[in-house]
């Protein structure tokens, strides 16, 4: 990183001017991030610039990551259009990475995609998925992952409700070593945990834990 004092300074969106006044606030410095020169404090290390587009971005993940939980009507209608397409576009990447089905990204694909993220979160979707792979692995009746049977067919997603309601049911039974519910029996414990809104809680934890590993990320790589 050069770094020398500057004699005549002409104004850049890049620069912060608030450093100015500081000692060492009038350096011209490279940004780390797109290699401009700009100016600011000595110790800066990206630019006004790359630093707002970053925030941004953060807010924009943050948005998302809040939207794609959300079953609330009034905020799905205030969606952007970009949010809309990064849900859409994540919904599509978890179904081929979870089917392993490499289907293309195409417009009745998205449409479908659309009515979906009204219903359902990406969160479902892959429960539901692994949920019916077990059941083929069990043997059990269950349907099929292609895409026209599971999200675009004509009562897909009432079947797919159906089947996320039964998944989520599985998920909620507990998973005793057979030995372990009468040890619990014997201390007068239930057998099983009352379901109750621990979910939730994790679910706030995993968000914020993404935050902290983006804004650590970005750190990093000095943007
Ligand atoms: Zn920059």
């Amino acid at each position: 990183m050069s770094e020398t004092k500057v004699k005549n300074y002409e104004p850049s969106a890049r620069d912060w001017p608030g450093d100015f006044d500081y000692e060492n606030g009038q350096y011209q410095n490279k940004c780390v991030s797109c290699d401009s020169l700009f100016i600011g404090h000595k110790g800066r290390r990206t630019c006004k610039k790359c630093f707002d587009t970053a925030n941004e971005i953060e807010a924009l993940t943050a948005r998302v990551r809040a939207l794609q939980n959300t079953r609330d009507k009034d905020v799905l209608l205030s969606m952007t259009t970009s949010e809309r397409d990064t849900i859409i576009r994540s919904l599509h990447q978890a179904y081929v990475s979870e089917t392993g089905y490499d289907i293309k990204w195409d417009a009745s694909r998205v449409f479908a995609w659309e009515l979906f993220s009204l219903r359902f979160t990406k969160e479902d979707l892959i429960l539901v998925i692994r949920w019916i792979k077990k059941q083929k692995r069990l043997g059990n009746p269950a349907r099929e992952l292609m895409f026209r049977s599971l999200i675009s067919g004509w009562n897909a997603l009432s079947s797919f409700e159906e089947d996320l309601q039964r998944a989520k049911a599985d998920a909620r039974i507990p998973r005793y070593a057979p030995g372990k519910a009468d040890v619990l029996r014997a201390t007068t414990r239930p057998d099983a945990p009352t379901p109750s809104t621990e979910r939730k809680a994790g679910d706030v934890l995993k968000a914020s834990d993404a935050l902290a590993k983006f804004r650590e990320w970005r750190e990093q790589s000095g943007i």
